[in-house]
């Protein structure tokens, strides 16, 4: 399948404007903070963290995290497993979760809870976009790029079979066409 056969669902300059509107947002609201830590989600998250984290006004240090869904043939289970820890300590800081993509809320859960168990002074989480017809467990995005549809999309860091993650779009695949 080639790059240019897939469908535009969110454009280079919509995601640059929504970005920066996201970026004002956090920027004002962590204002008074003194030590927010951007948690990036690998490894969808590492183009829009990237992107966001350059049009943060406000001081930050960044981490990464990397988890991934246990599957029973191709179809998700809802557990999640841990591949990468973070390597900092959170306790008393500010962290902000930065996700991709919220599909069924399962890994954003459980991220929350084994963060929120570290017992860090706050934690909000932003998300590029989220499929609000997914959700299998309640969804709270604080800071949220798009709604989209139930589709599978890919660019701007997401992938589908570890390709197409460098478009500067976000564009709809069907997984089931060759
Ligand atoms: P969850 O179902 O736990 O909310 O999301 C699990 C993970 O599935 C996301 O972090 C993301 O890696 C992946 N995912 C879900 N929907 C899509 C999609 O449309 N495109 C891509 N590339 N990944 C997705």
């Amino acid at each position: 399948m080639r790059d240019q056969a897939l469908e535009v669902l969110i454009s280079e300059d919509e995601i640059r404007e929504r970005v920066a509107a996201l970026a004002e947002r956090i920027s004002s609201d962590y204002a008074q903070a003194n030590d927010l830590l951007l948690v990036g989600v690998l490894r969808g998250a590492f183009i829009f963290l990237a992107d966001l984290a350059r049009l943060l006004t406000v001081p930050h240090k960044i981490d990464f995290i990397s988890l991934s869904s246990y599957e029973r043939g191709d179809r998700p289970t809802g557990a999640v497993r841990l591949l990468l820890d973070l390597r900092s300590e959170i306790e008393g800081r500010d962290i902000l979760i930065v996700e991709d993509i919220v599909d069924t809320g399962h890994t954003l859960e459980y991220l929350k809870q084994s963060l929120s168990a570290r017992r860090p002074a706050s934690l909000k989480t932003c998300a590029l976009t989220q499929k609000p017809a997914r959700h299998e467990v309640p969804v709270e995005i604080d800071y949220l790029g798009f709604e989209i549809p139930d589709v599978w999309v890919v660019g701007y860091g997401l992938d589908f079979e570890d390709r197409f993650r460098t478009l500067p779009h976000i564009a709809v695949i069907d997984p089931t066409s060759g």
